[in-house]
Parts: C-alpha cells; sequence; structure tokens
C-alpha cells in the first residue's frame, strides 16, 4: 500500500462532534487530521441561502444543549461564536384557544397558565422543579465514559462508584422518583402533573424529538430528561439560537481546531477504514489516496462506519449482524421557507411569542397518531411540528424586511411503504404549509421560497444514515453501555484501532459536543499508553 501521509488520530466527518473531538485531540498533542466527504464542515450545523441575503438554519436551528465545557475549552467566543436566548423558549398555537407560551422566566409561564388552568399553574412550577433536580443525575451520566460491562476493570469501578455518587446526590424522594420515570412514558409522566391536552402534548414532545417513538412509547421521559441534561432547559427545554447561523458554531469550532493544530480537509470522502486484518490502521478515501494513524475515529454514524466502511471479514459475522440492526429508523423531513412578512397566528397578541420554537403539537393524541402512520410506513397526516422564524431573535439573517423559517417535520418515515421520496418531496413541503396554515391563515401566501429536505436527502447529501438525526435511536436499548451497542459503548469501536466520536456514541444525539469530548479523553488515554509501552 501507498502511503500518502501518516498521522495519530484521523476523523471521519467534519459535524460539530467530529470537530470538537480533533479540537481536543490536538490539544492533547496528537497529530490530527479531519476528513470531511462535503465541500463545508459542520454536518448537520449547516446554513443555507435561501435567497441573495437571506440564510436560514438548513437543519439544526437551536444550539442550546451545547456542552458549556465545550465552549470554554476551546474558547468559541474567540472564534466567532455568539449564542442569543430569547426570552420565550417555545409558543404552541392551539386549536381555537389561546396559543401556550413557555418562557425562560417559569414565573411568567405559570402567570400565564392561571388563565389556562389554575391546577396547571400550581403544577408547572413543581414539573419544572422536578426536571431540574432530575437532570444533574443525567448531566453526570452524560459526562461518564460507560463500564465495560463484559470486562469490568477498576477504573469501571470508579465510574460505578461517581455514578452511585451522584445518585445519593439527589434527595430520597427524586432517586426514587427517578428510577420510577426514566423507563416510562412520556404521556404517563406530563399526565401525573397536568390537565390540559395542550400543555401535555407540548411537553411530551420533547420526549419523542427526531425519534421514530410516540410520547405513549416506553423511555419517553428519560429522553425529555436527558434533553434538559446539562443546559438551562427545565420545563420548557432551551432555545439558544447560534448569531450568524448554526454554520458559525461550525465554523468556530473548526477555527478552534486548526488552532490547536488539527488539519481540516473538505471534499475528502473516506471510502474505506483500511486494516492489518485486526487492527484499523487507515484509511482509503474516494480519491485513490490513502492515510494512515493509530486510531481512526468516526464522527460519522456507528452503522455507516461498521457495514459500510470497514470489511465484514475483519468485522466477524457476529458484530455485523449486530450493527446491521443498530436502529436508525429516520422520521423527520425539513422544510425551510423565506417569508414575506412575520405569519400571523390565531391569537398570538405579541410577535415575541414567535422568537423562540413554534410547536405544534396540541395533545398527546395528535402526537401518537402523527406516530402512528410511520408505523406503517406512511408519513402523518396531521404532523408534528416543530418551527422557528430565528431571523426574529437574529436580524442578521435577512437583509431586509422578510423572514426564514425552519421547519422540522416529524414523522416522516425515511422507508416509505407505498410510496418513495423521490415522489413526496413537495407532499412533504405541502403538508408541513398546510399544517401551519390552520394555525396562521394566510401563511402560505407568504412564501417565496421553500426548499424541502427528505429523509432521503439527510442520507444521501448530509450522509445520516436512513436519515436518522441523532445517528441512532435514543430508546434505551441504545441508552449509555448500550450505546451504538453492548460492548462498543466506550468510544472503542468494533476493532482495536477504531473509535467512534459521533452522535451514535454515549451520550447520544443533539448539538451538544458531548461524545466528541469523551471520546477524545479516552482516545488521548489509548495514545498515552501506548506511548508508554513504546518507550
Ligand atoms: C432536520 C434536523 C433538525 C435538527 N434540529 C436540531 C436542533 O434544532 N437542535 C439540536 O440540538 N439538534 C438538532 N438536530 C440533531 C443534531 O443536529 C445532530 O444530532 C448533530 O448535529 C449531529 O452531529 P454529529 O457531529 O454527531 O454528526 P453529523 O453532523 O451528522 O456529522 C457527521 C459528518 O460526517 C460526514 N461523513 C459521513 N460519512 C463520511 C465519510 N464516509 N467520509 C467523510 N465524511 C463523512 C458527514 O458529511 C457529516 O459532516 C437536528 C437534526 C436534523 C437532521
Amino acid at each position: 500500500m501507498a502511503v500518502d501521509e501518516s498521522y495519530d488520530a484521523i476523523i471521519i466527518g467534519a459535524g460539530h462532534n467530529g470537530l470538537v473531538a480533533g479540537a481536543y485531540l490536538a490539544r492533547a498533542g496528537l497529530r490530527t487530521v479531519i476528513l470531511e466527504r462535503r465541500d463545508v464542515v459542520g454536518g448537520a450545523l449547516a446554513t443555507d441561502e435561501l435567497a441573495p441575503g437571506a440564510r436560514v438554519p438548513a437543519l439544526a436551528h437551536t444550539a442550546g444543549r451545547l456542552r458549556r465545557s465545550v465552549m470554554v475549552d476551546l474558547c468559541l467566543d474567540e472564534h466567532g461564536l455568539d449564542l442569543i436566548e430569547p426570552d420565550v423558549r417555545v409558543t404552541a398555537p392551539q386549536p381555537g384557544r389561546p396559543p401556550l407560551t413557555l418562557w425562560k422566566s417559569t414565573n411568567r409561564t405559570v402567570a400565564e397558565l392561571e388563565s389556562l388552568s389554575a391546577k396547571d399553574a400550581s403544577a408547572y412550577g413543581r414539573f419544572d422543579q422536578q426536571v431540574r433536580s432530575l437532570a444533574p443525575f443525567l448531566a453526570k451520566l452524560h459526562t461518564l465514559t460507560p463500564p465495560d460491562i463484559n470486562h469490568p476493570s477498576l477504573k469501571d469501578g470508579l465510574t460505578g462508584a461517581k455514578l452511585a455518587r451522584a445518585y445519593r446526590g439527589l434527595d430520597k424522594r427524586d432517586a426514587r422518583t427517578l428510577l420510577r420515570v426514566m423507563p416510562m412514558a412520556v404521556a404517563d409522566f406530563v399526565s401525573d402533573f397536568f390537565e390540559s391536552d395542550g400543555l401535555r402534548g407540548l411537553l411530551a414532545t420533547r420526549g419523542v424529538q427526531y425519534a421514530a417513538l410516540g410520547p405513549w412509547s416506553a423511555g419517553t421521559t428519560g429522553v425529555l430528561l436527558g434533553d434538559s441534561a446539562g443546559n438551562d432547559g427545565g420545563a420548557a427545554g432551551q432555545t439558544t439560537f447560534v448569531r450568524g447561523g448554526p454554520a458559525v458554531l461550525a465554523e468556530a469550532l473548526a477555527s478552534a481546531a486548526r488552532s490547536l493544530g488539527a488539519e481540516i480537509r473538505t471534499g475528502a470522502e473516506v471510502a474505506a477504514v483500511t486494516t492489518d486484518g485486526a487492527r484499523a490502521t487507515g484509511v482509503a478515501l474516494s480519491s485513490g489516496e490513502e492515510l494512515v494513524a493509530d486510531a481512526i475515529v468516526s464522527g460519522a454514524d456507528p452503522k455507516h462506519v461498521l457495514t459500510d466502511l470497514l470489511d465484514p471479514v475483519v468485522l466477524g459475522p457476529s458484530l455485523a449482524w449486530r450493527a446491521g440492526n443498530i436502529r436508525t429508523p429516520g422520521v423527520v423531513g425539513k422544510v425551510n421557507l423565506l417569508l414575506s412578512g412575520v405569519p400571523r397566528f390565531d391569537s398570538v397578541d405579541d410577535e415575541s411569542r414567535l422568537h423562540g420554537r413554534i410547536v405544534i403539537a396540541p395533545s398527546i393524541d395528535y402526537v401518537e397518531r402523527a406516530f402512528d402512520a410511520t408505523k406503517y410506513g406512511r408519513i402523518s397526516e396531521a404532523p408534528y411540528l416543530e418551527a422557528t422564524i430565528p431571523s426574529l431573535a437574529d436580524p442578521s439573517l435577512v437583509s431586509d424586511s422578510r423572514h426564514v423559517m425552519s421547519v422540522n417535520v416529524q414523522y416522516a418515515p425515511y422507508r416509505l411503504r407505498d410510496a418513495s421520496w423521490a415522489t413526496e418531496r413537495d407532499g412533504l413541503g405541502d403538508l408541513a404549509v398546510k399544517t401551519l396554515e390552520e394555525y396562521a391563515p394566510g401563511f402560505a401566501d407568504l412564501i417565496e421560497e421553500r426548499v424541502v429536505i427528505t429523509p432521503a436527502d439527510l442520507e444521501n447529501d448530509y450522509g445520516l444514515t436512513e436519515g436518522h438525526p441523532l445517528h441512532g435511536e435514543p430508546g434505551l436499548d441504545q441508552f449509555f453501555a448500550w450505546r451504538p451497542l453492548l460492548g462498543h459503548a466506550r468510544y472503542r469501536l468494533g476493532i482495536d484501532g477504531l473509535y467512534l466520536c459521533g452522535s451514535g456514541a454515549h451520550p447520544g444525539g443533539g448539538v451538544t459536543g458531548a461524545p466528541g469530548a469523551n471520546a477524545a479523553r479516552e482516545i488521548a488515554i489509548d495514545a498515552r499508553a501506548r506511548a508508554r509501552a513504546a518507550r
């Protein structure tokens, strides 16, 4: 094999986790290259130009879960990151009723809920407190490397001790509650507190977002709590925008990584992970170039790496079979719009209510029915939507009085039973518009440009297997020591020398940088051990 270049670490994919891992590895003194198949860095953190002077988040629109230590360690503010946190977290228009708005201020939310239901208003503070008191345990869990279940070491014992300490840090009641609610359906969890359909539906969406799960699916409360871990989300969930669009965060990470010594190459698709028959030794690019390194680190999803990039003979039949069964059923599409003005939602008296997320999920039944369709390979007739109009909070996205709108449409299954995404693209766009029109009459007339991104596009254009936004389902079977597979959850994947640093690794997807940072820690430990052994 003619080797073109050799490194300490090669990272496949410059999604934000690949960039985070690359930056930390470079900081640890490893000669690191990050290879990205697209022409830009960032993966799902992308900004698209809808028309000259109008930029919209292509996929992810909020970034409030980004781990604080990543921002601080990598000095992201010095690399151009500026976050915007509106006072409003989310507004949920309701059919024939005033909208629900959850504010950053719990007191303000409670005061507004009084007019809806005195019971729900008084329960909201307790619910918020409950989420905030349980989330720190999960935040701690998110920082840990899952234990080696097969061959536990002293270090795994230490991990257990850290977890036990975090668990003991909960008060007695919370400790019991945590064990009870984690596997619970989020529909039950929110119904324990609230009576109004609208509030139940809105809060329950936090347990199913980006997942092939409905509010009655087991484990969705765990997803909701995980969404609040390590951030100020509380009951309402976070809403934070990157000024200038999500790509600014990707650029800030890339700039930080470069300043620490990492090399980044775009338009560099990895076609195969090369091995010596047992250990990962390098990568072969589609261009024919071959690079070698001690650590091959995937920021791309684990199913892609294990089933597309690695020789199945090296992987072995058992692991190849298990890798093929990593659950990645994408159910989210995206519709991005340029609007001539701000939509007028029924009974939304004040534009500031639209500065956060706008969620269409008027009841648990509505969301569950939307989910039902996906079980049978169909697109929801009445989908759950999460939209933002980021140009309201960040006017720099547009050069005139128009606005951009970013709409996640769920559920739109990657695998359609009686149709194909080649013909359903416009239908998905029409569905999103029709749904919004029901809550904001005249909405369709505001649309000047429309871009629809289907689950098939997420796979083809963004490299997400089956269009899964999180690189794998977030359910309990793919959580912590089971993410992505039992025995491979410690960022070491499949064979020696191969690692996982993307959302398919613990603690999972979303714009957090957490798997990237955790993985870098483990890779650096192995690199130091190799260096010691070589002395
Ligand atoms: C429509 C949508 C909306 C979302 N909205 C939000 C949101 O508002 N807030 C939030 O927190 N999260 C959101 N998410 C989830 C979040 O964006 C992702 O979970 C997260 O950004 C994934 O980051 P990553 O770095 O792990 O992987 P990715 O961003 O997927 O990066 C992986 C990279 O690897 C590259 N790659 C793949 N294969 C190869 C190869 N063979 N060779 C070289 N490069 C390769 C890809 O091109 C990609 O750049 C959303 C996701 C989607 C799809």
